[in-house]
């Protein structure tokens, strides 16, 4: 017999567990992994969620983990999502705990939300019996990367039974301290296109003799800017951007085709459905009076974030429970995408931000940057904020969803 049954350990609190966050953070960020190969990571955060107890631990695809915390009395079941993958940037931050996997970096933070949701099982682990219905820790793959993790794990069951979940992006944006939930729509569309510009090449000292591809799509670019400006409704949102240009080989020679690629961002799904529509209509226009021709791909990316209400007011419950009403601001909607809005298609959900900008740390440089850091004070706020989303949900009789084994009022057991 091991005499460690008998030697008292003391409880985990949000306090207790804050330099553990950090420092899972710090090992996270040194072992970056990519989407759809999160191995390590995997088994990094099932290792981690194993020494909690409590939680009944699965796999529900190789590189993700769910854990369920269920607690002595039947209610609400509440997810909570944090995606654990890192992106294809070589990065260029001085700090000890730079990568150690060449050309991979943690630059959108979720090696941070992954260790502040892992912070958050460890202390609601020690307080289940104190918990109501079930808090499911969704620890997903592969957010970078279309079609994404999260319609993966949807499909695999991982919500069955959940009732509402919530899901935080640490945000350089905003300055840490402060918080930002919004009800509705948050994040865009991320839809990518690409165009095939088809003319006849040629020298360049007898362009007429060719169709010149490079002055046509230059065309092509332009106009495309005519569609946001002048067939979108001034009052709706819509980001069409070519990222991408890609043709000619030297300075004589007119080439054949060019390649135009690029990104088109949206928050209305009618508006969405129409975009394409609108430019094929103005690439074809184009090309069919220079004589070249197109080709047009349009690669689906997630859907909108749009949050649902009741999950907002119980993230802004949460927020002011955890750490007071002053940090709590409505959050500015962005045009980034996000594949939290799979889960939303399921179950009411609410997806927020955690300021992590430090102006005087200088921690300003933009998610996706190959010096992206974040202020990691604002992990604890994370672990905190999830910490009493629980609590909340244990606290709200009548919260939608159940565990399925007990009815709402199950309060009162
Ligand atoms: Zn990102
Ligand atoms: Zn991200």
């Amino acid at each position: 017999m091991t005499t460690s049954v008998s030697r008292p350990t003391q409880r985990p609190t949000e306090d207790s567990v804050r330099e553990a966050v950090i420092a899972w953070r710090r090992y996270l960020h040194q072992n970056p992994e990519l989407s759809f190969h999160e191995e390590r990571t995997a088994q990094f955060v099932a290792e981690t969620l194993a020494s909690f107890g409590s939680l009944a631990i699965s796999r529900p695809t190789p590189t993700s983990v769910v854990a369920r915390l269920i607690g002595p009395r039947p209610g609400p079941v509440l997810a909570m999502r944090a995606d654990i993958d890192a992106l294809p940037i070589e990065e260029r931050n001085t700090h000890d705990f730079v990568s150690r996997n060449p050309g991979v970096m943690h630059a959108c933070g979720h090696d941070g939300h992954t260790a502040m949701l892992l912070g958050a099982a460890q202390v609601l682990a020690a307080r289940k019996d104190d918990l109501v219905g079930e808090v499911r820790f969704v620890f997903q793959h592969a957010e970078e990367l279309n079609p994404g993790g999260a319609e993966e794990l949807v499909k695999a069951g991982v919500l069955d039974g959940v009732g509402m979940i919530v899901g935080a992006h640490l945000w350089l944006p905003m300055p840490y301290g402060r918080v930002g939930v919004k009800s509705g729509a948050l994040m865009a569309s991320p839809d990518n296109f690409v165009i095939t510009i088809k003319g006849s090449g040629g020298h360049a000292a007898i362009p007429h003799e060719t169709i010149d591809s490079i002055a046509v799509a230059a065309q092509v670019i332009t106009n495309l800017q005519h569609l946001v400006a002048r067939n979108v409704d001034p009052l709706a949102s819509a980001v069409v951007s070519v990222t991408r240009v890609a043709g000619g080989t030297t300075y004589n020679v007119i080439p054949g085709q060019v390649e135009l690629a690029g990104t088109v961002r949206t928050f209305d799904p009618a508006l969405r459905a129409r975009i394409p529509e609108l430019m094929q209509r103005i690439v074809g226009g184009i090309t069919a009076a220079h004589g070249a021709s197109f080709t047009f791909e349009w690669d689906a990316g997630y859907r909108p974030v749009i949050n649902d209400e009741r999950a907002s007011d119980l993230l802004r419950r949460a927020v002011v429970r955890a750490l007071g009403a002053g940090v709590l601001v409505e959050a500015s909607p962005t045009m980034g995408g996000e594949d939290f809005s799979a889960y939303q298609e399921k179950v009411p959900g609410s997806f927020f931000f955690i300021g992590a900008r430090n102006e005087e740390r200088g921690i300003t440089n933009p998610h996706h940057h190959e010096c992206f850091d974040l202020d990691e004070r604002a992990l604890d706020s994370g672990t905190r904020i999830f910490v009493a989303a629980a609590m909340e949900m244990a606290a709200t009789p009548g919260a939608p969803g159940t565990s399925g084994r007990g009815v709402p009022g199950a309060r009162s057991q």
